[in-house]
């Protein structure tokens, strides 16, 4: 073992026990991407036309006004969207990192990851556009936070984030949307990416207005296509707008004294909000676990003003509007799943 190693190894024991004693440092690093489990296996991908006729039909039994189009992606980079890179095309893959078991019930605070280095290892050289949702990095703000995740990675691995936190603040309680610099590439505990090379190209364009049913927007795309493909898995990732009305959201208070070990008890702890358009929301769906742990839906929203966090369903029916560009994934890439598990918290 060479003298570097073994005093890597001591630093790294230091900053368990920093973690352990709750000694808030806004440098502990990352876990080191090479050392973490990643498994890897294939999506099945439909056509995107098959797939506009299948939502399409999905989604009219939900909503009133229903268009499902295959077009070639607008400029998400613009403002109206948000996005990092142009487009949601080259190399389509969903990524999952950590999971609830590292939150639920007692946080392992050590679950501290480097998206940058873990987007770099799964996808290769070249330039990267990740999206999607997460546990935000608890040491950047002293506290933890949702992460909406929006960051390119240029082939020379400089970053541009879009990134930005949720989080709890005051005695009202009331939510705090923040942007996270360029510096900072750390997320906690848990998250779901779409990963692609940020290229223009085809994608799935989907407008609804006016919800009927009872589903919320992603879990009737979700159900949807598991009625059609069955075992066959499908992914999907992107972004949609809520352009109109109100979202049901959640923001993670600060980490729970107390263990946490059932829904009523993650629902006391979660702070409840209803959030107004526009929402700009980034994620990801699969349709079943693939025998990876896998959490089927997972988005998170941005706004322009302070409002930010995880999507529940909308709670104005009569006014609703969704505006989606989604592209279909090919592979799942799972990393660091948790040895111990349990299905709770996956909401
Ligand atoms: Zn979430």
């Amino acid at each position: 073992m060479t003298i570097k190693r073994v005093v890597e190894q001591i630093f790294n024991i230091i900053q368990r026990i920093l973690v352990k004693t709750k000694w808030k440092n806004s440098a502990m690093s990352a876990l080191n991407a090479n050392e973490l489990l990643y498994e890897e296996k294939s999506l099945y991908k439909p056509p995107l036309e098959e797939l506009q006729n299948v939502l399409q039909s999905i989604l009219t039994r939900n909503f009133e006004n229903v268009t499902v189009n295959v077009s070639q992606c607008p400029n998400l980079s613009a403002s109206e969207y948000g996005l990092m890179d142009i487009g949601l095309g080259g190399c389509p893959t969903l990524l999952e990192l950590g999971g609830a078991p590292y939150l639920l019930p007692k946080v392992q605070k050590d679950k501290l990851y480097d998206i940058k280095a873990i987007c770099r290892k799964s996808m290769g050289e070249g330039k990267i556009l990740a999206v999607g949702a997460g546990a935000g990095p608890y040491p950047l703000r002293n506290t933890n936070c949702e992460g909406i995740f929006n960051l390119s990675i240029s082939a020379q691995d400089e970053i541009k984030n879009g990134s930005y936190t949720a989080k709890i603040t005051g005695l009202q309680e009331d939510c705090l949307l923040e942007p996270i610099p360029d510096t900072e590439t750390r997320c906690a505990l848990l998250l779901n990416l779409y990963v692609c090379r940020g290229e223009p190209g085809p994608v799935l364009k989907i407008n609804c207005k006016k919800r009927t049913g009872h589903m919320n927007f992603i879990e009737c795309i979700r159900k949807g296509l598991y009625e059609k493909y069955q075992d066959k898995c499908v992914g999907l990732g992107g972004l949609f707008l809520l352009k109109n009305g109100k979202a049901h959201q959640h923001v993670m208070r600060d980490f729970s004294r107390s263990p946490i070990h059932t829904e009523s008890e993650l629902n006391q702890w979660l702070k409840f909000f209803e959030m107004p358009g526009t929402l700009h929301a980034v994620g990801t769906l699969v349709t079943h676990e693939h025998d990876l742990d896998l959490r089927l839906q997972h988005f998170h929203s941005f706004s322009r003003t302070k409002w930010g966090g995880h999507y529940h369903y909308d709670t104005t029916p009569d006014t609703i509007e969704y505006e989606a560009y989604f592209n279909v994934a090919e592979r799942i890439v799972r990393v660091d799943k948790p040895k111990t598990t349990h299905k709770f918290g996956r909401d």
